[in-house]
């Protein structure tokens, strides 16, 4: 009786795909790579791990028909890199369990797809130092994509960047500028076609987002934050956090909010609903002592100071507007979960 490969031809010929585009050289955190049942890694001497996941649904998270294949790579690994960063890790290597639809590991022309899918994952990886060095690979039963990656990270031992490490009297700041990926993304949605490709990634703040592993990581070794936070979800939702985890509430200037260019161009009742609420800017939310001086760049990104923690006290919101006429209005947390068939915020 012929034997069945206990793995379909084209998962096999996948991995094999995937092996021979990712770093082939032991890295000097990956001593064992892609090819064996475990990768081996090698965290400096002093470190404590940290490790992060995240799923990327075809349909949730991207769209086959408006992403170039190179925009869901990079975001799935962007989403686990500025989690690292939030933390001010370093990346040690990725992992990547994908499920695929049969007819895209079928023929050539399908696996088009996914080697432009490794094109822009591995671009991403190779600028921040984060090898693949593993993962799980599997035909996706409900014709949709999945790719889940795991990043493992490493920082100096008990020196990691929490949510929760944050003072009343902080002030608050944020990395770059908001609402420029929920710009980019209501631009995406209406074009009336398709990216095919993207040559210049600057400027793509929703598909090809800049994790801020630099700031985060000069922000630990500076010992310049009391607390920090990654805006994947929108700042209105993501400070709701950090004023959780560190028991504060926060006061934040309209005025002095950094609106990306891309918002600009909207009203500017959008542009500030964007800046809010629109998520996915992937840039960092920190908190800072109010005499420590803060630089207004840190490793090529420009740092705006924000807001205010303050004693949390019953009765008062857990975020404060305040408008360039000084009205005072609760911020509600609004973060947007995209192409949420529900529509439903993710809170
Ligand atoms: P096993 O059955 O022992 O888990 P696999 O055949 O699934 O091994 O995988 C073989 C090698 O290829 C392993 O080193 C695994 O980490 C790697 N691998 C499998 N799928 C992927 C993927 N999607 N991305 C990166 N590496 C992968
Ligand atoms: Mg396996």
């Amino acid at each position: 009786m012929r034997k069945t490969p206990s793995k379909p031809l084209g998962e096999l010929a996948l991995i094999d795909r995937i092996r021979h585009g990712s770093t082939r050289r032991a890295t000097r955190s990956v001593a064992l790579g892609i090819g064996d049942d475990c990768a081996i890694l090698r965290p400096p001497a002093g470190n404590e791990i940290l490790v992060t996941t995240d799923l990327s649904l075809e349909g949730r998270h991207f769209l086959r028909d408006r992403h170039p294949p190179e925009s869901a790579g990079h975001r799935c690994l962007a989403r686990g890199l500025s989690d690292l960063a939030a933390m001010g890790a370093t990346p040690l290597a990725a992992f990547l369990s994908l499920a695929l639809p049969a007819t895209m590991l079928s023929t050539k022309r399908s696996l088009d797809w996914v080697d432009r899918f490794f094109a822009g994952l591995y671009h991403l990886a190779s600028l921040h130092n984060a090898p693949l060095a593993g993962g799980d690979t599997s035909e996706s039963p409900s014709g949709l994509i999945l790719a889940d990656i795991l990043l493992i990270g490493s920082a100096p031992r008990g020196r990691s960047l929490r949510r929760s490490g944050a003072r009343a009297g902080d002030a608050l700041y944020v990395t770059g500028s908001l609402g420029g990926a929920s710009a980019e993304l209501a631009n995406l949605l209406v074009r009336r076609s398709p990216y095919r490709s993207v040559n210049n990634l600057d400027g793509h703040p929703h598909l090809f987002p800049a994790p801020r592993l630099a700031v985060g990581q000069a922000l630990l070794r500076r010992s310049l934050a009391t607390a920090a936070i990654d805006l994947s979800d929108g700042l209105s939702t993501d400070l709701a956090h950090l004023c959780e985890s560190s028991k504060l509430r926060a006061e934040i200037e309209q005025a002095a909010l950094p609106i990306h260019p891309l918002a600009r161009k909207l009203s500017r009742e959008q542009a500030l609903h964007a800046a809010l609420h629109g998520g996915e800017d992937y840039e960092l939310l920190f908190a800072a002592p109010p005499d420590q001086r803060i630089p207004r760049i840190i490793s090529g990104v420009s740092i705006t100071r924000i807001g205010t923690l303050k004693p949390r006290r019953t009765g008062q919101p857990e975020i404060t507007l305040i408008e360039p006429s000084g009205r005072r209005s609760r911020l509600q947390p609004g973060g947007w979960e995209h192409f949420s068939a529900s529509g439903k915020t993710t809170g």
